[in-house]
């Protein structure tokens, strides 16, 4: 099968041109399948029905994705979608809003998207990572799992506000297909999302940042950290590799360099683990002065033996770090009751 959802403009332009119909066409297809958001080609009214007919005998098809499973949040913010995609397997994707944040005089909506069937970095305070790697999703089932909620969000007169790459798998490990969907959700023609509302996140492959940094994109980046130095980092992230993280700090300033966008750097807490005000204050020597912003998150439960550090400890950690001079905030966290939030999505469990 061929998703629509695949092609760029351009595409489209040449897939059109090549049935014979004239290049505006392309629009007539892109226009309702990013904006109405129907179900099937048979749907798309503004083409000539000979045309609709011809792509079908051709095998096109649009957004394959399924739902088999959703879970709401109690408080109704998150809301934790398992979608079954064009070869059958399933994938989970997460929307999160925020009521009393507005966009436009609509709540934020931001959609945390999977771009791998499980991920091969093996971190281990994360379900995804205890998974091992399956598979890389396509671009055009990246695109669907936005569509999916886009069109669930315009049932209630809302829309897709924000976009955070960050849900199962390591981005830059699919890279083709991750930017290719980036492409086809910021392009005007298509889904039209502003660039500055996409953040990639990424364990920190560094040959890849320094290629998205050349995308000549503003896409925000996020670089996982977990650990002031490499002793501690390889603990937690077995397949860091060669990168230290020395490296990772130098790709990160490269890429605010080159782009303007400020780089995040996450860190995950884990109580015992990387928690203590030593570690705090080694890790503020790192990135003072450096003009990053670090974004503290408590880890969330998961199957692991690790455990959330206590409100005080996290509190005394972001004060180390804000006394020294670093940006940093401490992540609200959304969804963890419904393993929706950060290193919780797996899909080898139904939940
Ligand atoms: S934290 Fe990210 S990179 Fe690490 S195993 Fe989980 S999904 Fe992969």
């Amino acid at each position: 099968m061929k998703d629509l959802y695949r092609l760029l403009p351009e595409e489209m332009e040449k897939l059109v041109m090549e049935l014979g119909q004239p290049r505006y066409r392309a629009d007539q297809i892109l226009y309702p399948i990013y904006n109405k958001f129907p179900k099937d080609i048979s749907e798309i009214l503004q083409l000539p029905t000979s045309l609709r007919d011809k792509l079908i005998a051709e095998g096109y098809t649009i957004g394959s994705a399924k739902e088999v499973n959703r879970i709401v949040s109690e408080d109704g913010d998150t809301t934790k979608i398992l979608l079954n995609l064009v070869d059958g397997n399933p994938i989970e994707t997460v929307l999160i809003q925020y009521p009393t944040s507005k966009i436009n005089g609509h709540p934020r909506s931001t959609i945390c998207v999977s771009t791998q069937d499980g991920c091969a970095m093996g971190c281990i305070f994360c379900a995804t990572g205890q998974m091992g790697f399956k598979r890389n999703i396509k671009a055009e089932d990246i695109v669907a799992q936005v569509i999916h909620f886009a069109r669930l969000l315009q049932e209630r007169d809302q829309h897709v506000t924000n976009l955070v790459f960050m849900g199962m798998g390591e981005p830059l490990a699919n890279y083709d297909e991750m930017i290719r969907a980036v492409r086809l959700l910021t392009d005007n023609r298509c889904f039209g999302l502003g660039q500055r509302h996409i953040t990639i996140s990424t364990i920190g492959i560094i040959k890849e940042i320094d290629r998205l940094a050349d995308e000549n994109l503003q896409i925000g980046l996020a670089i996982s950290l977990h650990a002031p130095n490499d002793k501690l980092r390889r603990k937690l992230v077995p397949t860091a590799g060669p990168h230290s993280v020395n490296d990772l700090i130098s790709a990160g300033r490269r890429y605010y360099k080159k782009t303007g966008r400020r780089v995040t750097f996450e860190y995950a807490l884990i109580e015992g683990i990387n928690d203590s005000p030593e570690v705090a204050a080694e890790l503020a020597y790192l990135l003072e002065g450096n003009g990053s912003h670090v974004n503290l998150i408590p880890i969330n439960p998961t199957d692991g033996n690790f455990k959330r550090p206590a409100r005080r400890s996290v509190l005394e950690f972001e004060r180390i770090l804000v006394n020294a001079g670093v940006n940093c905030t401490v992540r609200v966290e959304k969804g963890s009751e419904i393993s929706a939030a950060c290193g919780q999505l797996r899909t080898d469990i139904v939940s």
